[in-house]
């Protein structure tokens, strides 16, 4: 029969709940999920993040136990951060064999197994300035910072971390771990850079739960323009030479033009990081039902997804592991 009128019937596909599963080119799965911890001295700790409903600051007893949990949900892999007893004008607790996330690691590879262990590896969360590296008067030491880098990377994976993920955005950070990590016989060991990471205001709640605010100034001379993404292809471009195995775009909902032109143009495993003012945001409307929170949840991370990114790193891990649970 001919069709009388000149247009076509994507309703079609629409109609039936079992054809639209079918057709759906994008769905979240487990394996997709990347869980952030933040790790305190102490014991039994357990301190909500005020900005960030759901998210605390576990202390190493406790931080092991959300492992457990963590895993059971089959969520994957965990990144860590870690806030240090004491800070110091070098980050010294960053790199130090018994450093928080040096103990942390030891003690969730000895009770938790089959969960991938990923560290962030910066010097905001351990200097006293709350700078991400070492300071010259107000000016961030490039080449000096990424020694130091270097050397927090090996102790972690010394620990028993997994991949390590340089967050602080020093030129040359990526070279100057893959040599340190080889040297020392890690060649195993992948790096998840954070290739692409804006000087974003979505990282606000981020800080309190790191401790990590600078004590002056802001992050605006190693971080990028939000404006950019001629300059995100070459940072890319860079620490994909330099070793990156994984290449992470941060933050995610507000930079997906950037993510799909990451993997497009590099097809590599690209990372993206829904932030803290990303999962912020949809909380507190939620919370105030001004919107339904699992369905803009989803759809958030499925966007992230649709993007480009192979894998997410969320506040929502857990949440949306529960869902596809439930789901099916
Ligand atoms: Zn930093």
């Amino acid at each position: 029969m001919e069709n009388k009128y000149n247009f076509k019937r994507f309703r079609r596909l629409r109609y039936n709940p079992i054809v639209r599963d079918m057709i759906r080119e994008t769905e979240l799965t487990k394996n997709d999920l990347i869980y952030p911890l933040f790790v305190v001295p102490g014991d039994n700790v357990k301190n909500p993040v005020k900005s960030m409903p759901g998210v605390f600051q576990l202390s190493i007893d406790k931080l092991v136990e959300e492992c457990k949990e963590v895993r059971d949900l089959g969520i994957p892999a965990v990144i860590l951060f870690g806030i240090p007893e004491h800070k110091d004008e070098k980050g010294s607790e960053a790199y130090a064999p018994d450093g928080i996330i040096q103990r942390a690691i030891r003690a969730i590879k000895q009770k938790v197994n089959d969960l991938l262990i990923i560290t962030d590896v910066c010097l905001c969360e351990y200097t006293s300035h709350g700078h991400c590296g070492l300071l010259d008067g107000e000016e961030i030491l490039n080449d000096e910072t990424i020694a130091l880098l270097a050397k927090e990377a090996v102790s972690h994976v010394e620990a028993g971390a997994d991949m390590v993920a340089p967050s602080d955005m020093m030129d040359g950070r990526v070279f100057a771990i893959r040599k340190a990590l080889d040297y020392k016989g890690f060649t195993k060991i992948p790096i998840m850079s954070y290739a692409a990471k804006y000087s974003s205001g979505y990282y606000g709640p981020f800080r309190d739960a790191a401790e990590s605010t600078p004590a002056f100034g802001d992050r605006r001379s190693h971080q990028m323009d939000i404006g950019n993404i001629d300059e995100a292809i070459r940072e890319v471009e860079a620490d994909i030479e330099e070793g990156a195995d994984i290449v992470m775009v941060k933050p995610a909902g507000p930079y997906l033009d950037v993510i799909r032109e990451v993997k497009q143009r590099f097809k590599m495993p690209t990372a993206a990081y829904q932030v803290s003012g990303e999962f912020a945001m949809i909380k507190a409307a939620g919370q105030n039902d001004w919107i339904d929170e699992e369905r803009v949840m989803i759809e958030s991370l499925v966007s992230i997804k649709r993007a480009g990114a192979d894998m997410i790193l969320t506040y929502f891990a857990k949440d949306v592991a529960k869902w596809i649970s439930a789901k099916g």
